[in-house]
């Protein structure tokens, strides 16, 4: 049977979701509490992550050992990084990066020690999913109320840092574009999951709304942002891409 996870960072973004979630049934692991039910004619588990990278990882970890998930897929917000990724539009992942991680001069910076690489790929399937459903979401919000937002995919770079400050942001940036990867934006807890992941061998995805913009304003924004769009984002993004996936 196949069962798909979905991860969602913050409480506000997992509501829309557990309330369309039929058949459902709570199950308790490692202090977290899993929601297993049907949503969109899928078998599903929703689970929050918790914050920062460990936390995701027993999360993501949980789900494969003791609920059996086939797939995993994550919502939820992140700071933009690249000057054109602005508070508003969406980030569908095709890799991540861990920012945070130095075992340098041992092995190169930003490399997973014995591991041989920095970026962990998304499955390339579920990204275009997201991709395809963020891009619909989007196109249709604009449809009713126009706005400038914009779904992007690529590099999102994942530690255990809320980045809010203009000085902080450009130096993270710069670091990494140094040893040759181009960040979109910088969250807490994707790269952990990808690896989780990738060691699992479970297909992973990961859509992000841009709530700030790592800079000196970010905890303002963040707040206002995770409150008033987030989470309407998230369900939308989600069941679109459930609905695609029972097309295929
Ligand atoms: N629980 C607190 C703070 C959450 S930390 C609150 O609700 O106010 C921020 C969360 O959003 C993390 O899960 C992280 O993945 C993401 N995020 C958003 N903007 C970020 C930024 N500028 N830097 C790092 N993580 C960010």
């Amino acid at each position: 049977m196949s069962r798909i996870a979905i991860l969602s960072a913050l409480a506000q973004e997992q509501h829309g979701l557990l309330a369309l979630l039929l058949q459902p049934q709570k199950v308790q692991r490692a202090g977290r509490e899993f929601w297993l039910g049907d949503l969109h004619g899928h078998s599903v588990v929703l689970a929050l992550s918790r914050i920062g990278k460990v936390a995701a990882a027993t999360t993501a970890t949980a789900l494969i050992e003791h609920l059996a998930v086939t797939r995993i897929l994550f919502t939820g917000v992140a700071g933009g990084l690249a000057p054109d990724v602005q508070v508003g539009d969406v980030v569908v992942a095709s890799s991540f990066v861990q920012h945070d991680l130095d075992a340098s001069p041992i092995f190169p910076r930003f490399e997973l020690p014995l591991y041989g690489r920095a970026v962990l790929a998304c499955d390339e399937i579920l990204s275009a999913l997201l991709f395809q459903a963020a891009r619909d979401h989007l196109a249709e919000a604009s449809a009713a109320a126009p706005a400038r937002h914009r779904v992007h995919r690529g590099l999102i770079a994942s530690g255990d840092r809320f980045v809010s400050a203009q000085a902080q942001s450009v130096a993270l940036r710069r670091a990494l574009q140094r040893a040759g990867h181009e960040a979109l934006a910088v969250e807490m807890e994707g790269a952990a999951v990808a690896q989780v992941c990738l060691d699992y061998g479970v297909p992973f995805a990961a859509v992000r709304t841009i709530s700030d913009r790592a800079d000196d304003q970010a905890h303002l924004d963040f707040a206002t942002f995770v409150r008033e769009v987030a989470s309407q984002y998230a369900c939308a993004i989600i069941g679109r891409a459930l609905r695609l996936l029972s097309n295929k």
